[in-house]
């Protein structure tokens, strides 16, 4: 019975432009034209978390984005402003998200519009995601935004905060951050009037409020070291105290940061974040040159797993450092340098490690990358030139190295060639997806693997969910996938935009969300694929 009302009527193939019959309530129109699931809330928060809404997207721009999901937190922190604060922590301790931008912002807000719960979530939250001096600051100018920082819960957050560092740490802290973006500890102390237990605490911050000199002790040398900095006249005098007291970058006067002597001593301290930011620098310098013992030193600690671990760096760090050291030039293009074969190598194996450890389930994966056009707009965590469809190729290449069975291909409305494999490197990754610009077919892999009899235990499809050119949703495509083959093949959907909406069925149990650039997801990927 073909007619109008089997057509309207069927529930196996409808066109993507339509709710699928009986799940219209479920359904909401995507940004080009199709119909998708409607995210849960707390999912759409978890990609908010991780992929921030920074530059506009191919449909949207960087403010509607934006405004919708500080719509949805606002509407998560009104259904449970606790489990919003720990949703934050929880992704802050797996170092899950690149950037630390939109979680400070989430935990302000409900900090600031929370309930007495969340606010005590809150002050027990703060000192454990503001490690740095930025981030403290970055987490103050939000509060700042929102109508002020000076309340009583906000102020005692503070105080936990100069509270719970070592001495000797809170010194580092004091050194190091003395003032960012407007910010800076001094004005901080003053108006926020902590109560400082512990003499050495409250010695240092009299220094940093003051001005007093400090007492001479072992727990605050960094503090003395920059108080003589301040009088050196020479580089080796500065180098010489760069190496007594452990001096970081920032407590170098600039006049000196062109001398490669000078670096070589700060890279022996140089904290993880700071040597991937100053990889080009210190090749600008002349320190980090072919065959030099900088570059031996920097192979060593991208090599260290454990440390790589411990300084909490994420995949798209390395990635974003790695994009502009071997381009040989800065932004601007003032700094240049000749980029170091092995550090470039050595970046590729820093980023694979640097994502939650995988255990390969040896299933049969079928990885299809969405190369339609949107997917080249966007910028994932705001990074420059990470776009949707460069990411989605540098997470596909961990599956491919992780899982040994995996079939990698590209699609937009059909199936388009696609040179990725698990012996790809990471700039090749960055590349492998170029040059498509067609429309969008999510249920194209399901199509296709049932075309050529591939047999798939799981689909992983990467996508802004865009659909809207196909004769069929993806999930009817995977049913019948499901149903010829006679494999009970489960979907994951990997998305790279934060957007309300998926094409995988939440009522599914075959079916799974993760988020673009989380890196517990190609170990996520591998659990589910077995369970
Ligand atoms: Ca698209």
């Amino acid at each position: 019975m073909a007619n109008v009302f089997s057509r309207l009527l069927n529930r196996e193939k409808t066109p993507q432009s339509q709710p699928i019959p009986g799940r219209e309530p479920e359904m909401v129109p995507n940004r080009a034209g199709g119909f998708a699931f409607q995210l849960d809330a707390w999912a759409q928060l978890d990609r908010f978390l991780i992929l921030g809404t920074e530059g506009a997207t191919y449909y949207a721009s960087e403010r509607e984005m934006t405004l919708e999901n500080v719509g949805n937190l606002r509407a998560c922190i009104a259904e449970d402003g606790r489990r919003v604060i720990e949703r934050v922590v929880e992704m802050d301790r797996g170092n899950r998200a690149p950037k630390m931008t939109p979680l400070l912002f989430a935990l302000a807000t409900a900090h600031h519009l929370g309930n007495a719960a969340a606010k005590a979530a809150a002050v027990e939250a703060v000192p454990r995601l503001c490690r740095t001096g930025t981030h403290l600051y970055e987490y103050l100018g939000y509060q700042k935004l929102l109508g002020g920082w000076l309340g009583r819960s906000k102020r005692r957050a503070v105080e936990r905060w100069v509270n719970l560092q070592a001495p000797e740490d809170l010194a580092y802290l004091l050194v190091k951050y003395q003032n960012r973006n407007g910010w800076c500890f001094r004005d901080v102390l003053r108006a926020a009037h902590p109560k400082v237990e512990g003499e050495e605490r409250q010695a240092l911050v009299r220094w940093a409020v003051k001005g007093e000199p400090p007492p001479d002790a072992e727990w605050n040398g960094r503090v003395q070291g920059l108080e003589k900095m301040k009088t050196a006249a020479t580089a080796e005098e500065a180098k010489a105290l760069i190496e007594r007291y452990r001096l970081p970058r920032e407590c170098v006067p600039t006049q000196w940061l062109n001398d490669a002597g000078i670096w070589e001593l700060l890279l022996q301290e140089m904290p993880m974040t700071a040597m991937l930011r100053n990889l080009g620098k210190m090749g600008q310098v002349g320190l980090l040159a072919p065959f030099s013992a900088a570059a031996e030193r920097v192979v060593a600690k991208l090599a260290d797993t454990e440390r790589l671990r411990r300084s909490r760096i994420h995949p798209i760090q390395v990635l974003s450092a790695l994009a502009v050291y071997r381009q040989g030039h800065g932004e601007r293009g003032k700094l240049t340098w000749t980029p170091v074969p092995q550090v470039i190598d050595a970046l590729d194996g820093a980023f694979e490690a640097s994502f939650h450890a995988v255990e390969p389930s040896g299933l049969r994966f079928y990885l299809g990358l969405d190369v339609s056009g949107s997917m080249t707009m966007g910028r994932i965590a705001g990074v420059p030139g990470l776009t949707p469809h460069v990411a989605e190729a540098c997470m596909a290449l961990v599956t491919l190295r992780r899982e040994p069975v995996c079939y990698c291909a590209a699609f937009d409305t059909g199936m388009r060639p696609i040179a990725l494999t698990a012996k790809s490197s990471l700039p090749e990754a960055m590349k492998a997806t170029q040059g498509h610009f067609g429309g969008t077919d999510c249920a194209q892999p399901m199509l296709d693997a049932l075309a050529k009899k591939i047999p798939v235990d799981t689909f992983v499809i990467y996508t802004d969910n865009e659909t809207w050119a196909g004769a069929r949703h993806p999930v009817q495509a995977l049913r019948e996938y499901r149903q010829k083959m006679g494999i009970p093949a489960k979907l994951i959907v990997v998305g790279f935009t934060a957007t309300a909406y998926t094409i995988a069925d939440p009522r599914d149990g075959g079916m799974l969300d993760v988020v673009g650039f989380d890196s517990a997801a190609p170990a996520v990927m591998s659990e589910f694929a077995r369970a």
